[in-house]
């Protein structure tokens, strides 16, 4: 490919990645040439060309290659002294370049890459996830199975994958050998659909049966797919049987899991359920700090104000995906204004997250939080049941929604298993009233309002 070329491909770019991101990110690369397969590219810091390769990678050898150049690599390299410590030039997507999927004598199995950044000690333990922690190293040390399956649950971005990850890492770390095999529920499906069509169901089925270790990521998406799950049942069966260590990851806990057959439910919940609750100030600002400490070993100096990472773990408290991104903008943004990171940097940078996770608190969280703390099922919430110690958790659950949440009273009604809404005013007013007589209930609300906001 040639300068011009280049030029040509750049262009076009423009309308697939959008202005913005043409002018910060692709515009400034210094095209510097192509030799097998392989595109160089001059770009000022290391940051930058992760960045470049981790977002736009994809796009930019499609685009070249339709022109007829073929790319299969795009290295970029900073024209700066680099530290003595970092490499000169960074392949495409050092991170997350899709690992080798545990390849045997035995032929590769199909699985899913697995992101080089999920490992245990990239991982952040705080009270929230200790439990999911340490269940799951005590899988990864191998050895006799103890429990099984291992059922890991809990809201979006709170680890689930990243303990998995983990798993395999370790696992294929201490005994090479061992067949591994991480997937989707979703990618499941796939592939069993895939071996239905071609006739190939033996083989799917011996695979899936020579592997020594299986992990299945959010499970509920097979729920409600009738033939998939009846698949996954028999599978997930004959390696229990076998003493096959299983992982299973899902959104809610296995009962909870609308559309899944009841046989397959029961059975999920035979090995060790655990759950990861929804992160707390002080795992959010441990994780933040962490990140921090990892980019500086990886990349470059970086200045960061006082109290802008606790700013951060205060303000954005939905989910460490979203935590990270805000970091992930921040960096970007001092590698390339190259100053440093203020409170003030922060709010305007991050308006948009900030704004989103204003104090947004779900029913779901506030049923789960509400469960937790009087110790009462999730299904509790929605049966039909009565007694005292049951409907007065639910009333608490209603009094927090209706003060937390933007739900209008119907639609309280119906998350509660279908309530009508004047039980949900009834149940308001009630706990209204039972906080300016009762310390201990006043006490209970103040403290899950608060464990919630947090
Ligand atoms: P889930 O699968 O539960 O939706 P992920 O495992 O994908 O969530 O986590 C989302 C992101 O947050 C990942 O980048 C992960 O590395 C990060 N993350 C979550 N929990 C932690 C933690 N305790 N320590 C460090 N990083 C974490
Ligand atoms: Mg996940």
């Amino acid at each position: 490919m040639t300068d011009e070329k280049w030029g040509q491909t750049r262009a076009e770019l423009r309308d697939t990645v959008g202005n913005n991101n043409y002018l910060t990110w692709i515009e400034p690369l210094e095209f510097k040439g192509h030799e097998d397969g392989v595109m160089s590219f001059g770009v000022k810091t290391k940051f930058i060309g992760d960045w470049v390769s981790r977002n736009f990678g994809d796009e930019i050898m499609r685009h070249c290659n339709k022109h007829g150049t073929p790319v299969d690599r795009l290295i970029f390299s900073t024209q700066r002294a680099a530290p003595a410590n970092t490499p000169k030039a960074v392949a495409s997507s050092p991170e997350k370049a899709p690992q080798p999927v545990l390849r045997t004598a035995r032929g590769e199995l199909p699985g899913a890459p697995l992101d080089t950044r999920f490992t245990f000690d990239r991982f952040v333990v705080g009270k929230p996830n200790e439990l999911a922690h340490a269940a799951a190293r005590r899988v990864a040390e191998g050895g006799a199975v103890t429990f099984n399956p291992l059922f890991l649950y809990g809201g979006v971005g709170l680890g689930k994958t990243h303990l998995m990850h983990a798993i395999a890492w370790e696992l294929q770390e201490r005994s090479p050998g061992l067949r591994v095999l991480y997937l989707s529920a979703e990618q499941f499906m796939y592939r069993f659909i895939q071996a239905l069509r071609d006739k190939q169901m033996m083989d799917f089925k011996e695979m899936f049966r020579s592997v020594d270790v299986l992990m299945v990521d959010d499970v509920q998406f097979i729920a409600g797919k009738d033939s998939t799950q009846d698949e996954f049942f028999h599978t997930f069966n004959a390696l229990v049987d076998q003493g096959k260590q299983v992982i299973i990851s899902a959104d809610c806990a296995p009962g909870e899991i609308t559309g899944l057959e009841d046989r397959i439910k029961s059975r999920l919940q035979w090995g060790l359920v655990v759950d990861l609750h929804p992160t707390d100030y002080e795992l959010r600002l441990g994780i933040l700090q962490q990140k921090v400490e990892v980019y500086k070993a990886q990349y470059q100096e970086l200045q960061i104000s006082n109290g802008v990472l606790e700013f951060l773990a205060h303000r954005i408290s939905t989910n460490v995906r979203v935590l990270e991104g805000a970091l992930t903008r921040l960096f970007a943004f001092a590698s390339l204004v190259g100053r440093e990171i203020t409170l003030d940097m922060a709010t305007e940078s991050l308006a948009d997250i900030l704004r989103q996770s204003d104090r947004k608190v779900t029913m779901e969280e506030i049923m789960r939080k509400v469960c937790d703390y009087y110790n009462v099922r999730m299904s509790d919430m929605m049966s039909p049941k009565r007694s005292r110690n049951i409907a007065r958790p639910r009333q608490m659950a209603m009094w927090l929604s209706k003060n937390l949440t933007q739900r209008s009273y119907p639609e309280i009604g119906k998350r509660f298993g279908g309530r009508d809404h004047t039980t949900v005013i009834h149940a308001v007013r009630k706990i209204d009233e039972l906080k300016a007589q009762d310390s201990q209930i006043a006490e209970d609300a103040e403290l899950l309002r608060r464990m919630l906001e947090a």
